[in-house]
């Protein structure tokens, strides 16, 4: 049996309100310490976690967060750009259309600039304000509260999905039970369906669904992306964040007590205790806090915040509003629970010396690193150039003397043109005295790469052999592309010219 209501008596706020109903009434005035009937209820809930949902400023954010993120994941893949899937990761092809961007596997560095960057704002973050990431933005947290918004709205709230649970199999728990489900997984299938929908075109995957002939590795990362959704989101949870998540294990390094996170004021909360709202509690020796557990309820990691920052705390806020609506009943002032710092509530800081704390010397140097890798990740993006040419020396054929009194090697041009327009280049070399260059294949020196596309072209130096010494000289291969009159794009490319004995 867990989570049942206490059989003490409720004040008469409790009575009042429904919304107290299960709240745990303790005796008046128990302060410094939790009761033993509370801390065996609070056991309870923490055994099974059945969070009861919460109205508030931050269950607010939090909804917009869900529609936020789920808007740019279901919505991203289906946005057409220049005739083409905006966002496409096209393993096959091994580029990455991003946009008006073609990446190729050269520009894998940006791939680590990202991780980089993704790395140091998490630090900056979490040195600033704790695991806001976890409670607003991580996917395990946005699809737990879709998954919970599902069963609270067919199996009802916190009580009723208890009553649930504990009642022996019937039809009509049957019924309820099949329902979540079928919502559950038609959601995580459409979940695995969006993620294979960024690595193939998504609007031609739906034929090929409706057809079931996807090919065996889009079936596999459907369902395997589809199962692991409905586990994590559907059983598994708050687990993910206790046990699982490493990021909930290192966050200690990165907090200290001038962080902003979700804190118990337990300067003015404590003695806790149920009380009767007519009381004046503060004369009776009380602190604000009466006992209510209502913050361990809505908590959808189960823990109680009124024992200090724990490693568990997603830092949702969802303990805020509850406490906050307590506070409201009580006629008591908000923030009882509050995003504030340690320091805050043990040296009696007012938020803006709060906040003004926030800016210590580790989070300047998050932000000043952020900001210069920044930077520099966006100028190198905006000035890239889509034109690439590596020159590869046949290694197989070092330089011969060939008729007319000629030395010549031979050489490998791989020409990149990550542009979405084709490409007309003008290849050439200088280097040696009478160099001359000619592609090997087709002759002549000009050649038409494709947009978004690369080509190999075999080409060939030649020199006079006359006043040459036997060695190696230096060569540069010149290469002018245009793409239409006035949008040239020039590459230079160093490499050696071998005179043989
Ligand atoms: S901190 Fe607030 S919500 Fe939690 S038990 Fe005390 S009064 Fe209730
Ligand atoms: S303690 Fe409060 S902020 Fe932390 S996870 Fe629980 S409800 Fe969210």
């Amino acid at each position: 049996m867990q989570n049942d209501p206490p059989k003490q008596a409720a004040t008469p706020a409790a009575r009042d309100d429904p919304a107290w109903q299960p709240v745990r009434r303790i005796r008046k005035g128990s302060g410094g310490g939790t009761s033993p009937q509370v801390e065996k209820a609070l056991a309870e809930v923490r055994s099974k976690i059945h969070p009861r949902s919460v109205q508030g400023h931050f269950a607010r954010i939090r909804v917009l967060m869900v529609f936020l993120t789920q808007a740019v994941f279901y919505g991203l893949p289906w946005i057409q750009w220049g005739g083409r899937q905006a966002v496409l990761f096209d393993l096959g092809a091994r580029k990455f259309y991003l946009f008006g961007m073609v990446l190729w596997p050269q520009d894998v560095i940006y791939l680590a600039v990202l991780l980089v960057l993704s790395a140091f704002a998490l630090f900056l973050f979490t040195a600033m304000a704790g695991r806001l990431f976890c409670g607003y933005a991580c996917p395990q947290t946005v699809y737990t509260e879709i998954f919970m918004w599902i069963e609270a709205k067919i199996e009802g709230d916190r009580l009723a999905r208890i009553r649930l649970d504990e009642a022996p199999w019937n039809a009509r728990k049957l019924r309820l039970k099949a329902s979540k489900h079928f919502l559950w997984v038609l959601l995580a299938l459409w979940t695995g369906y969006t993620f294979i929908g960024y690595f193939a075109p998504i609007r031609e995957l739906g034929a090929h669904l409706l057809a079931f002939d996807l090919g065996p590795w889009q079936w596999f990362w459907m369902l395997f992306y589809a199962f692991a959704t409905w586990g994590n989101a559907g059983f598994m949870r708050e687990a993910v964040c206790k046990y699982m998540c490493p990021y909930a294990r290192f966050q200690s390094v990165m907090v200290d007590d001038d962080t902003f996170v979700v804190t118990y004021d337990h300067v003015r909360g404590e003695p806790r205790g149920g009380r009767s709202r007519k009381i004046d509690h503060k004369e009776a020796g009380m602190g604000d806090c009466v006992d209510c557990s209502l913050c361990v309820q809505v908590c959808p990691t189960g823990i109680d915040i009124r024992d200090g920052l724990q490693y568990m705390c997603i830092g949702c806020g969802a303990c805020v509003d509850a406490c906050d609506s307590v506070m409201d009943k009580m006629g008591y002032e908000r923030g009882l629970i509050r995003y504030t710092s340690g320091n805050a509530i043990t040296q009696g800081l007012t938020q803006p010396q709060v906040r003004k704390r926030m800016l210590r010397p580790r989070v300047l140097a998050y932000s000043a690193l952020l900001g210069a890798i920044a930077i520099g990740f966006v100028f190198s993006l905006a000035t890239r150039t889509t034109l690439r040419v590596d020159v590869i020396r046949d290694r197989g054929a070092l330089g011969r003397e060939v008729a007319g009194g000629l030395v010549e090697n031979v050489y490998r041009l791989q020409i990149i043109n990550s542009a979405e327009a084709p490409i007309e280049l003008d290849l050439s070399a200088t280097g040696v005295p009478g160099l001359a260059l000619q592609m090997a294949d087709e002759g002549g020196t000009r050649v038409r790469v494709e947009g978004s596309s690369n080509r190999l072209v075999p080409v060939v130096l030649r020199a006079p052999v006359n006043g040459l010494k036997p060695g190696l000289y230096d060569v540069r291969f010149e290469t002018v592309g245009t793409r239409a009159p006035g949008d040239t794009d020039t590459v230079v490319e160093q490499s050696s010219f071998y005179v043989p004995n």
